[in-house]
């Protein structure tokens, strides 16, 4: 992952991350995390703003900048689908 602007929404899940972060879970696909995983920042159908989900249920959108979980972005605009291969 080279594009700096990536990088800036992409972490690692350590044991602090991972302590806070499974009390609930990923809210994009319900499972949990483990130690080491890369996570991201997404926007999605939840409320309050981009949640820390597994790196895999996020797509990256070029057009804000942000990624967004990969339900809601094909949800948010049904022309394009979200790109295979992640
Ligand atoms: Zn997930």
């Amino acid at each position: 992952m080279k594009d700096p602007l990536r990088r800036k929404h992409t972490l690692i899940i350590d044991l602090e991350k991972l302590n806070t972060l499974n009390a609930e879970g990923c809210p994009a696909c319900g499972r949990k995390f483990t130690l080491g995983e890369i996570a991201v920042l997404a926007s999605g159908p939840w409320e309050g703003g981009p949640r820390v989900v597994h790196e895999s249920d996020a797509v990256w959108d070029p057009k804000t900048n942000t990624f967004l979980e990969r339900k809601f972005y094909s949800l948010s605009d049904p022309v394009r689908s979200a790109p295979a291969g992640r």
